[in-house]
């Protein structure tokens, strides 16, 4: 049973926090363009960052399936970049720490990412490079004993205020392309690290997301993570823990958005009758709830082999392409219910419709995953 008591307790706590603490603010934070830092100290605080992690570093020392609900709730905060911002900090970049780590990198940063002082984020993509992450042009050199990293990355959450950067960077010029990448921790203020843009969304608007320029940027011999030469597979590990969450975050955030539906249909009148009468919007409602518990029964099924340690790249690849683009067919279907209502500014189903457009692209796009799909049967 991956749904235990104990996880059901955990979700009580973080539906609790969700609905008490965030979505009151959620509007504010969207026309800010970011979630405050307080945030992530507050979650700190209620143990809600870094369960995963051993107790000594200020984790819970849970498994994954607790993970999961702390995104299936906070996806139902109605705010994607809300979301977004904190399970980049939680799973698409700290997790690194903990996987590839030495002691010395695990004591001197898990402790300040389990409290919240000490916001993450990932930086792979640059401005010429996104799915083909082999092909990235930021270079680490060796000088001494430190590395001096230049380059730039693009697209980057949580990149305006990150403390600390897990950097993909190229260290090797020769030899097989998949063995020349290298990850690396590059705290905030390192001389050389730039915020060199803002960006500005389509939606997501309450995670930010920043444009970074490394020049010359010299980080200590101590700071590469994991072995040299070794970062394509440590990256390509980690993404099936990013994959599974946005597949997660996708159902959550569709299932809250089709409550909010069926509860707009009971209440809207046309004709002398309420909406949720007539057969043709009913019909509509089963089939893309039908949808929503298709895309959760396959992420589970992935997630299960994922924590059985078992090969799970196809199965997390199809989650994670199914659930996005069910996500994605939600939203268009939920604003056409809403009629013009749906696309007025700041609805929740129009956010939802511009915050979740962005899941079949980031954390690998839906054609690389059918490309993965594909390469597992068609030789
Ligand atoms: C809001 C937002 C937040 C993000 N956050 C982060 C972050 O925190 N850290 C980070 O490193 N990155 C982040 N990304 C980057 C994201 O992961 C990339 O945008 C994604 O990997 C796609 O890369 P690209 O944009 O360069 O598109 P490209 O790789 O240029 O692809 C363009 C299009 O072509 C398609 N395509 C490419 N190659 C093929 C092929 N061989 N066959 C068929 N189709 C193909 C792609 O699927 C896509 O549709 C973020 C992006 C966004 C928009």
């Amino acid at each position: 049973m991956h749904m235990t008591v104990e996880n059901e307790l955990f979700r009580e706590t973080v539906s609790r926090f969700v609905q008490q603490e965030i979505v009151p603010n959620v509007d504010e934070w969207e026309q800010l363009e970011q979630i405050p830092r307080e945030l992530f100290r507050r979650m700190g605080e209620l143990g809600l960052l870094g369960i995963e992690y051993p107790v000594k570093y200020g984790g819970a020392g849970a498994g994954f399936w607790m993970t999961v609900v702390l995104a299936e709730e906070l996806a139902r905060c109605r705010s994607g970049g809300t979301a977004f911002s904190i399970i980049v900090h939680t799973d698409m970049s700290s997790p690194w720490i903990a996987s590839v780590g030495t002691e010395e990198q695990k004591t001197k940063y898990l402790p300040g990412i389990t409290s919240g002082q000490t916001v993450c984020a990932l930086a792979i993509t640059e401005p010429g490079v996104g799915s083909d992450m082999s092909s990235i042009s930021t270079r680490a050199v060796l000088d001494g004993e430190d590395w001096v990293i230049n380059g730039s990355k693009t697209y980057i959450t949580n990149g305006v205020y990150g403390d600390l950067y897990f950097v993909a960077a190229r260290t090797r010029e020769t030899g097989r392309k998949h063995q020349q990448l290298s990850l690396f921790l590059v705290e905030g203020g390192t001389p050389g690290l730039s915020v060199s843009k803002k960006l500005s969304k389509t939606g997501m608007w309450a995670s930010d997301t920043a444009e970074l320029v490394f020049d010359g940027v010299r980080v200590s011999g101590t700071n590469i993570l994991g072995q040299e030469g070794e970062g394509f597979y440590q990256l390509v590990a980690g993404l099936q823990r990013e994959r599974l969450l946005s597949a997660v975050l996708c159902i959550s955030a569709a299932d809250q958005t089709l409550t909010d539906t069926v509860e707009f249909l009971s209440q809207r009148q046309t004709f002398g009758q309420s909406l949720s009468t007539f057969q043709a919007l009913r019909h509509r409602i089963a089939d893309l709830l039908t949808e929503v518990e298709a895309a959760r029964q396959l992420t589970y099924h992935a997630v299960r082999k994922f924590v059985a340690g078992e090969d799970c790249a196809t199965e997390v690849s199809m989650a994670k392409l199914f659930a996005s683009e069910m996500a994605n067919k939600v939203s268009y279907e939920c604003v056409q219910m809403h009629g013009g209502l749906g696309y007025m500014r700041e609805l929740p189903v129009e956010r939802f419709a511009r915050d979740y457009r962005l899941w079949t692209i980031a954390a690998g796009s839906s054609e690389m995953m059918r490309e993965i799909i594909a390469k597992s049967s068609i030789s």
